[in-house]
């Protein structure tokens, strides 16, 4: 699987990385073109993996700077708990381990 970038920058399936701790309250942070950066105590959360999949799809969709921009701007307006992006990811990582 492939992901392009508006950039032109064409990216394969993110890489993962696993550290030991995040800034604040994160378990994972997805930041394109890098990666996804995931704790090692939630190597084996398979709902926090699609979470994060999830952002690297919403970006890979939208553009990396649309996104990012588009991102911080609904983070000002929703906050985290109500923000769109989260919302959705949210869902699809729900729906996709409930089987
Ligand atoms: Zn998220």
């Amino acid at each position: 699987m492939t992901l392009r970038f508006r950039s032109g920058q064409v990216k394969k399936l993110p890489r993962i990385f696993y550290v030991s701790r995040l800034p604040g309250r994160y378990r994972g942070i997805t930041l394109p073109p890098f990666g996804i950066f995931i704790e090692k105590a939630h190597k084996d959360n398979k709902k926090l993996h699609i979470h994060e999949l999830c952002h690297w799809r919403q970006f890979q969709e939208a553009g990396l700077v649309k996104t990012y921009i588009r991102y911080i701007w609904l983070w000002f307006k929703h906050g985290y708990r109500n923000h769109p992006l989260e919302i959705e990811c949210r869902e699809v990582a729900r729906k996709s381990t409930q089987e």
